[in-house]
């Protein structure tokens, strides 16, 4: 058994290092990837809950990889948090979708609104309100969605003031993830966002559990108390849209409607669905 025990040990250790050395090569990767520009949005759609009609679209990160192709968030998000840099990908990802914002409007197409993911990193920096300030951007048409996870309610002074400034710059503030942290409805009412995002986790068993159905309502709720709407993603069935409608909420996103796309998919995509 301790023979055993020692094997077991050394094959743990190895694995430990290996996934040193592999974090520490992603590490460097994604340094050069930020040098390079290689991180990129993508575009998810999102749909007015009763009428279907485009409401928005979220920008959502994916690694333009040289050598492995287009890569999801999966690893690479928790290196960059631990390399510090999540502010200067989120600030990449945002300029990015400002330029595809006046792309698609160059050629006739006005998106309504887009999202984009805002980190925590990001939203301790005390220069953002400047920084954002200086982009090109209408009023009305961007949105901040912040993780329920930051810590709204010892907020820091400073997230605090960024988010008031960030408000005034005309941008919207969205609770992403909600239900899955621990926002209070004290932060809710400090925040005044304009949408609570409900997770997918919460909204995917909507269809077979009635519990499920009334923690969405119960959200539903609370938003209308409060005057904030309520946006629901992991909509992956059309009878997921239909519950999800009939609940009160607002704007829908998933699988079901859209995937995330390229900004250069997304007129096409848009025009097609006119026409149906
Ligand atoms: P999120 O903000 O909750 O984004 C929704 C995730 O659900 C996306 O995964 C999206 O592709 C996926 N999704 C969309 N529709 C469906 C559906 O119908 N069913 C299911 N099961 N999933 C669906 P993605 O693109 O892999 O992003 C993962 C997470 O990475 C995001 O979760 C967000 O927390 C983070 N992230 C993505 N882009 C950025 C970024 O630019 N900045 C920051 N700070 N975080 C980002
Ligand atoms: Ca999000
Ligand atoms: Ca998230
Ligand atoms: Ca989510």
């Amino acid at each position: 058994a301790r023979q055993r025990g020692r094997n077991h040990i050394e094959y743990f250790t190895d694995t430990l290092r290996a996934e040193a050395v592999d974090t520490k090569r992603m590490a460097d990767d994604v340094l050069r990837g930020l040098e390079r520009r290689e991180f990129i949005p993508v575009y998810q759609l999102q749909f007015d809950a009763r009428t279907l009609e485009v409401t928005g679209a979220e920008a959502l990160v994916r690694w333009q990889h040289p050598r492995q192709g287009l890569l999801t968030p999966f690893r690479f998000l928790e290196v960059a948090e631990m390399l510090n840099v999540m502010g200067d990908l989120d600030a990449m990802v945002l300029e990015q979708a400002l330029a595809d914002f006046r792309g698609w409007a160059a050629q006739g197409l006005r998106v309504p609104r887009i999202s984009v993911n805002v980190s925590a990193q990001r939203l301790g920096d005390d220069m953002l309100a400047e920084r954002i300030s200086r982009l090109d951007f209408e009023p009305g048409t961007l949105a901040f969605e912040l993780v329920e996870t930051i810590s709204f309610d010892d907020a820091s002074q400073q997230i605090a003031d960024n988010i008031q400034r960030i408000r005034a710059l005309g941008i919207d503030i969205e609770i992403d993830d909600f239900g899955t942290g621990y926002a209070s409805i004290l932060s809710l009412l400090n925040l005044s966002p304009r949408f609570l995002k409900i997770d997918k986790d919460l909204v995917l068993p909507v269809v077979g559990s009635a519990r499920s159905r009334k923690l969405v309502s119960s959200v539903v709720e609370i938003g209308r108390a409060l005057g904030i709407g309520v946006i629901a993603e992991g909509v992956e069935s059309a009878r997921h849209a239909e519950i999800l409608r009939d609940l009160g909420c607002q704007i829908l996103q998933g699988y079901a409607l859209a995937r995330p796309m390229p900004a250069e998919d997304l007129p096409a995509f848009i025009r097609a669905r006119a026409w149906q």
